[in-house]
């Protein structure tokens, strides 16, 4: 299975993500996470990627799709995966497009987490106290809701075009909303 799961910052992807990677034993590419942990080692990548994630602005397209070609390239992808966090631009969409067509694959389903904006922000100001990310300051997390909006909303409807979207109440507890994505993409465990 390939699927995508897309959602405002705090929507909890990845909590999802990792539960639903797990139950399908397809790896889980987060691009987020590949970010922070090249900024953790402090490589070129993360020396770069750092002054965008802590103004809560996008990593160039460039940028990211050099790296997500690279990851689904690996053997681990060849049965599946599920992308956390990518696309996100209009031009990442067709960077994704051209590198499944080379690969002869598709996308399944495209889950997009619907949670409402005061909630998100909450979580978000939350998470930035237990964990001290540097990108969830108010005023940065205002920048990446903003930034969401604009840029990475008009995929939604993109996707609904092409008939493989689904949207998931991303409200509750984390066991509700993941029984909700299963039954949405089909699957009973
Ligand atoms: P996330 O953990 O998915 O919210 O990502 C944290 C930050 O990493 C984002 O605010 C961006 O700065 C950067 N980032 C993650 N994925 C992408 C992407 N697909 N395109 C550009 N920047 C990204």
């Amino acid at each position: 299975m390939r699927l995508l799961l897309m959602g405002p910052p705090g929507a909890g992807k990845g909590t999802q993500a990792q539960i639903v990677s797990g139950s399908l034993g397809i790896p889980h590419i987060s691009t987020g996470d590949i970010f922070r942990l090249n900024v953790g080692q402090g490589t070129p990548l993360g020396i770069e990627a750092k002054r965008y994630m802590d103004a809560g602005e996008y990593v160039p397209d460039d940028v990211t799709n050099a790296m997500v070609r690279d990851r689904i390239g690996q053997p681990d992808c060849a049965n599946g995966f599920l992308l956390d966090g990518f696309p996100r631009t209009v031009e990442q969409v067709g960077e994704l497009d051209a590198m499944l067509r080379e690969a002869g694959w598709s996308l399944d389903y495209v889950v997009e987490l619907t949670v409402d904006i005061d909630e998100v922000v909450g979580r978000l100001v939350k998470r930035a106290a237990d964990q001290g990310r540097t990108d969830d300051s108010e005023e940065v997390i205002r920048r990446r809701l903003e930034v969401y909006s604009l840029q990475t909303a008009p995929l939604i409807e993109l996707y609904g075009a092409r008939g493989i979207l689904r949207q998931v109440d991303g409200m509750g507890a984390v066991e509700e909303v993941a029984a909700r994505l299963r039954a949405a993409i089909g699957i009973d465990h």
